[in-house]
Formats: structure tokens, sequence, C-alpha cells
């Protein structure tokens, strides 16, 4: 670690990271500098040399020491190897400090040809951060049957929610879309719908949209001037914003910020780029505004302005990295020479956005954060492994559940009903979703040992390996039916 905060300066925890990461934190970390803004580095550590050391996280405890002391962090990108047991440390890093969310401002740059020049893009994606699919909770349920979890909260989804409209009330813009997929997923992508409805009531003087994320993307593409600010779940943020970068010439050109409550990072939507690593060849704007956002952050308003307007002028005049055109292209220290050279000169076809300080939501901290006045078990999913064919294993369970508290209502395979039989046509693999529903209400706590009693007659017979209860809360069913289910 070095440099350690002197006198008034701010200190922030800067992580070269992978690939491209060193060159670009390294020409953004210049860039800074020449700005003669009063700021430290803590030099940290995370990503491939970390795994390499043994470290499962990827992320050692210096750098979580470091961030919870300067609270600002100025990251590069870190590669995660694909496929093998080994987390993300960006995921990692995020979660651990809890920065919901994932801002990514996307506008049309100077001098930087695209097939969208000139329509004004200017839009800002704000993606929740740390739930969703990214809760990374995934289980090999059969041999062949894999599992992952999309856990959204209320919560989760009323924060990233606020703080997109705060977003919007602080840079002066009109238009809020919700982008999800509630219309298939009504429990977990509904609940930012219905988060984003009820929210939006607050707000009046914005316009709120709902839009479906797959029209999303395809109204990105044809109409993207249209969109202002676009809040979505994790994934469907992800690939959204990569989208976004390609309207305006590309991953070079995405900054980012990872925020929460207490603790931010600063980082591009890029990845470590590992084609062009260590050729002097990337194209270091993406980092060098996520460093703006950071000025900004830490209040150092002139200076991320400064930045920015610099980075927009050198652009403008047509210096370009070899992402944006091969040909007269320069290297990345030679475009970040450039930038510095036109600190105190703005591009003359656009400025720095208005920024005013953003109110970040502050929810009740409360873990029961909606609570239900009356709840009932009206059953139980059991799930089970198993190489029969639908008959088999239906007859042999409604023999099971013969003098049970429950009958069998379904099986279904991979989210279709195949028992009672629909259609011939489901192509079953060996994991099966078994729907037993109790036959006659009683008091929770019989519920509950007659569910474990279930199991026990099951487990003689089947290879189980999940149970989900089936909830009613409020006196609604919690959870929703198979395909082809009454
Ligand atoms: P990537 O973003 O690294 O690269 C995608 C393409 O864009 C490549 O062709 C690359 O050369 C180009 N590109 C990216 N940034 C560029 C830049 N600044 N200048 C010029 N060209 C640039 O995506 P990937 O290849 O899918 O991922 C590589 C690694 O990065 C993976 O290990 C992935 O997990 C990781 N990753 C990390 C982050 C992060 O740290 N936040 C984000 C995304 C991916």
């Amino acid at each position: 670690m070095e440099g350690a905060a002197r006198g008034e300066a701010r200190c922030v925890t800067v992580i070269a990271g992978d690939g491209i990461g060193p060159e670009v934190v390294s020409a953004a970390r210049r860039v800074v500098e020449a700005t003669g803004v009063a700021l430290t580095w803590e030099v940290c550590e995370a990503g491939e040399r970390v795994f390499a050391r043994g470290l499962p996280s990827g992320v050692p405890q210096e750098t979580l020491d470091s961030i919870q002391r300067t609270r600002v962090v100025l990251k590069g990108p870190l590669a995660t190897p694909i496929g093998s047991g080994q987390k993300s440390a960006n995921v990692t890093l995020r979660k651990l400090f809890e920065t919901f969310g994932n801002v990514r401002p996307i506008r049309e740059m100077p001098g930087v040809a695209t097939p969208f020049s000139g329509r004004g893009i200017d839009l800002v994606v704000v993606r929740e951060n740390v739930e969703d699919l990214y809760a990374g909770i995934e289980h090999l349920q059969t041999p062949g049957v894999a599992q992952c979890l999309k856990i959204m909260s209320r919560k989760g989804c009323d924060k990233i929610v606020r703080l997109a409209f705060e977003i919007a009330v602080a840079e002066g813009r009109r238009r809020v879309h919700c982008a999800t997929k509630a219309n298939i997923m009504k429990l977990t992508e509904g609940m930012m719908k219905r988060a984003f409805d009820d929210i939006a009531l607050e707000y009046p003087t914005i316009e709120a949209r709902h839009i479906l994320v797959d029209n999303c993307a395809h109204q990105l593409v044809r109409s993207p001037e249209t969109f202002d600010v676009l809040v979505t779940s994790n994934m469907n943020g992800d690939i959204l914003s990569d989208l976004t970068s390609g309207l305006i010439g590309g991953l070079g050109f995405a900054p980012g910020a990872n925020i929460g409550a207490d603790i931010a990072m600063f980082e591009a939507v890029h990845g470590s780029a590992p084609d062009i690593a260590g050729r002097n060849v990337a194209n270091p704007t993406a980092l060098i505004l996520s460093a703006a956002m950071m000025l900004r952050h830490t209040g150092a308003l002139d200076a991320a302005r400064a930045v920015e307007d610099a980075t927009l002028a050198t652009l403008e005049q047509g210096v370009h990295t070899a992402d944006v055109r091969a040909e007269g292209s320069i290297s990345t220290t030679a475009f970040t020479d450039a930038v510095i050279e036109n600190l105190g000169r703005h591009a003359t076809t656009t400025r720095a956005r208005e920024h005013r300080e953003v109110r970040m939501p502050r929810l009740s901290p409360a873990r029961d954060y909606v609570r239900a006045e009356r709840r009932r078990t009206a059953g139980v999913d059991v799930f089970i492994e198993a190489a029969s064919s639908p008959e088999e294993l239906g007859q042999s369970l409604e023999r099971i559940a013969e003098d049970t508290a429950f009958r069998l209502k379904m099986i279904s395979n991979r989210g279709t009903k195949v028992y009672p039989a629909v259609s011939a046509a489901t192509d079953c693999v060996d994991h099966w979703r078994c729907r037993f529903v109790l036959r006659d209400a009683a008091p929770e706590r019989e519920v509950d040992l007659a569910i474990l009693a279930l199991v026990a007659r099951v487990a003689l017979q089947h290879r189980w390996m999940h149970l989900e209860k089936l909830l009613e809360i409020d006196g609604v069913e919690a959870f929703t039916k198979a395909q082809g289910e009454d």
C-alpha cells in the first residue's frame, strides 16, 4: 500500500485491476492529478493475481480495510475465471460494501461517429447491483440440471427505484423508464414494477414509464434518444448497459459508479479486455470519465467538470484510440497526454452536464421491511430427481400421499405441467417439481410437521433435493402456477 493521507487531502483506494486495468487506471490517475485536486491514493490489489495466490474471493483483507477507511474507490476491471469455482471479485466488492446502485451514464461523444450520431443520446442506466441472479446462489440439483435463485427484495427494489428518481431530479431529467420482465417473472421482476408504480407517484413532475425489457432493448436501438433514466434489475442492467455503450461508440466510452449509502466505487462498464491488454491501445475515456464521477462524488466539482470538458474536447479534436478508428489512432498514453493538455478547455459542441447532489434514499433498516398480517401454508413443492416417466412418478406419489394431510396436485418439468398429462410434447429431464396441497386447513405447526412426515415417506422411495413451501400471504397466493396448471 502506498500514499497515506496527507493533511486535508482526500484519500481514495485505487485498484489497478487486470488486463487493460493498469493502463486505463494509470491514465485516469494522471488526469486527476493534473487537475491539482487535493487527493492521495491507497494502492490496493484485487483480481487475477490475488486468485493466483490462492485467495478464492480475489479480494485481500488489506483492500477491504482500505475501502472501509477511504469509502471511495477508483478501480480497474477485474477478470473473472469462467466456469470454475471462483466468484467474481467485482461482485464480491459490490456486495460486501452494499453498493446497491450501479449508475452508468451514456451520452453521444463529440467527434466519435456512430450510426446514431446526431440523435442526441443522453441517458443514464441505473442498475440494481447486489440482488437478482447475481446473488450467485446456484445448485446443481441433479447431475444434469442446475438452478440459480433469482432473489429480489422489495427493499432492494425500492432503493434502486428511488435512486433512479433522485438521479432524475439531481440531473434535471424528465423521464424514468423501468425495464422489467414482469409479464413472465411476476413475483421477482413484478416486484420491481410494483415498487416503480408506487414510488413514481411521489415524483409527479417526472414522467414514469414501465417497459418490458425485451422491447426496451429494441427501443434502445430504434429510438435511443427517447430514454432519459432507465432503471432495471441486475442482469437486465448488465446487458442493457453494454448495449447502450455500443450506441455511442463502444465500451471504451462508458463510465460507471457503484453507489451505496456510505461507500462508492467508480469503474468503467468494460471488462479487462484481455485481447488488447498490455499494448497501450485501450481507450481510457471510460475510466477517465469514471474518475470525473468520483471527483464529483467527493465534492471536487470544478475538477470533475474540468476532466469531463477536457475529455470531450479531446474527442472533438479527432484524437482517438484504435477502438474508434485504426488509421491515425493514438496510444492510451498519448490520448491521456492530450486530455491533460486540454484541461481548462471544453468542446465547442457540448459541455459537461450540470449536476446537483443526489439525495440518497434512506429506507427503514428493519429486516422485516415488508410485514404480513396473515400467512398460511397451503402446501409444498417437493423437488425430486427421477429417471421415470411422469405417469410412473405421479402414480407413485399419489400412493405415498394417500393417507397424509396432502394430495398431489400436479407435477411439472422445468415449469411445464406434465402430470396429470396435458400434452406429450414436453422433453422431460430427471428434475421434477411435485406440488402437494393441503387437504384441510390445519394449524401452522401441524402443517409443518405434516410436511416433514410427507417428505420422510417420499424419501423412502425417491431422491428428493429441495423443498419449497407454498404460502398464502395476506390471503394472496405467494407462488406461481406451472405452465398448464389450473
Ligand atoms: P470486455 O469489456 O473486457 O471486452 C469486450 C470487448 O470490448 C473486447 O473486444 C475489448 O477489447 C473491447 N474493449 C473493452 N474495453 C475497451 C477499452 N477501454 N478500449 C478498447 N476496447 C475495449 O468484456 P469480456 O471480454 O466479456 O470480459 C473480459 C473479462 O473482464 C472477463 O473476465 C469478465 O469477467 C471481466 N469483466 C469485468 C468487469 C468489471 O471489472 N467491472 C466488467 C465486465 C467484464
